[in-house]
């Protein structure tokens, strides 16, 4: 069987994290099979239209290096809908009602399919379903109709989507019968939901951020498709910090879990540091400036990135490990700290400035004066931790590092 899937966002909104984690495990699955990927939006609701969703679609899949083969707007392609509720009408499988066409759902037996998701049957009693509204007095399709006719006719092979919609899926394979079309039916898969450390259902009320999000937070687009991958997915051992490649090859919907996935921002966090970690050096470079171009106006930025580079979580942790804090207020320990630091360093010459004199100048005064490596750091630094100071002053120079110090010194002195 060939493989085609879609993502069918509606525009209603920005897609939260556990939004996209479904484009992602519909892109993946397409990846390892050869197959066609679509991105499919599901318009035809005008009222809760939202203007920049489906720019903010588009941005987070290409920001995560997710392209479609295929994209599709339902909007416009309404007047087919309407060809097909007026087939069914015909048929006399749905009716007329004050201007909208409802299908009439048989009232005896039971809908069901077997979910590609824990293999289970998922069967519902017809009677339990309500005659529903394909077609609006408006002329719109509902989504109902509108996503079975695009998935028929673009010949959509699995239904890779959230849970929430298990409930739809009854009244889709009863159209697909209505038309027809049952030897085509798609197999479905319904993901289980992402919920927060608390439980509740990740959701855009609830706050719940989306990919656009973090990128701005500083993570990085290859750690967050990392991450979101592994909710509700795994590969069959262990691994957690998995090559994209490994994901085109090994992604199967057998291995997608039926309990649902908790979103842990500490673990994306800690994921990102791993990324980071594992960046070259020049990628990392053009990924802080990206993210920051202004910190190409830190003297010698670039001699700090591989120093950096083992603390970072965060891309905008680069400004706050490197960027000295001037405004920082020293107490009387810490100046007569801050003046003897200076006097030490004065006597290291400019040839002689680099990692091991700053040590061994700065071990000389903590234990002359009995003071703790915190305060040392918030002496050189502005903050109680950071880089390895004596590698980082090395990079700052003497020059800097002794007007850094004289302008903290003069702080306390206001
Ligand atoms: N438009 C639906 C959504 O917003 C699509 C659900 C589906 O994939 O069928 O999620």
């Amino acid at each position: 069987m060939s493989v085609k899937v879609r993502f069918a966002p509606s525009p209603t909104g920005i897609p939260h994290v556990g939004n996209i984690r479904t484009a992602l495990f519909n892109y993946f699955f397409a990846k390892a099979n050869n197959g066609v990927f679509i991105l499919r939006i599901e318009d035809t609701d005008q009222a809760r239209k939202i203007e920049e969703a489906q720019g903010a679609i588009k941005e987070s899949l290409l920001w995560l290096g997710v392209a479609w083969d295929e994209y599709i707007i339902q909007s416009e392609r309404v007047p087919e809908y309407k060809k097909y509720a007026l087939e069914l009408v015909e048929k006399r499988l749905a009716r007329e009602d004050s201007g909208a066409i409802r299908f009439i759902v048989p009232k005896e037996g039971k809908t069901s399919w077997q979910d590609a998701v824990g293999g289970k049957k998922i069967e519902f009693k017809n009677s339990e379903i309500e005659d529903f509204i394909i077609l609006k007095s408006d002329g719109f399709p509902t989504y109902h109709l509108a996503n079975v006719v695009d998935d028929y006719t673009e010949k959509i092979s699995h239904v890779i989507r959230g849970e929430d919609w298990i409930p739809s899926t009854p009244k889709h394979i009863l159209l697909y019968k209505a038309f027809d079309w049952e030897a085509d039916m798609p197999i479905f898969a319904h993901v289980p939901n992402v919920l927060e450390t608390d439980r509740k259902k990740l959701s855009k009320r609830r706050g719940a951020k989306s990919v656009l999000d973090f990128k701005n937070e500083g993570f990085l687009p290859e750690a967050l498709l990392n991450y979101l991958m592994l909710l509700g997915w795994s590969p069959k051992d262990d691994r957690e910090i998995l090559p994209r490649k490994d994901f085109e090859h090994e992604f199967k919907l057998e291995n997608i879990n039926t309990a649902p996935a908790i979103f842990d921002e500490r673990k994306l966090l800690w994921m990102n540091g791993e990324y980071i970690r594992k960046s070259q050096i020049s990628k990392l470079k053009s990924q802080i400036l990206e993210f920051d171009p202004t910190v190409s106006s830190i003297p010698n930025f670039e001699k700090y990135i591989p120093l950096a580079q083992t603390r970072m979580k965060t891309l905008g942790d680069f400004r706050d490990l490197v960027e000295r804090n001037e405004g920082v207020i020293l107490n009387t320990k810490q100046r007569k700290l801050a003046e003897k630091l200076k006097e030490k360093y004065l006597k290291i010459s400019n040839l002689e400035w680099n990692a091991a004199s700053i040590s061994n100048a700065t071990i000389a005064v903590r234990d002359t004066l009995g003071v703790s490596t915190k305060d040392i750091y918030e002496v050189l630094t502005g903050s109680p931790q950071g880089l390895p100071f004596e590698e980082k002053l090395e990079i700052q120079g003497r020059s800097d590092t002794i007007s850094g110090l004289e302008a903290i010194i003069k702080n306390k002195n206001k």
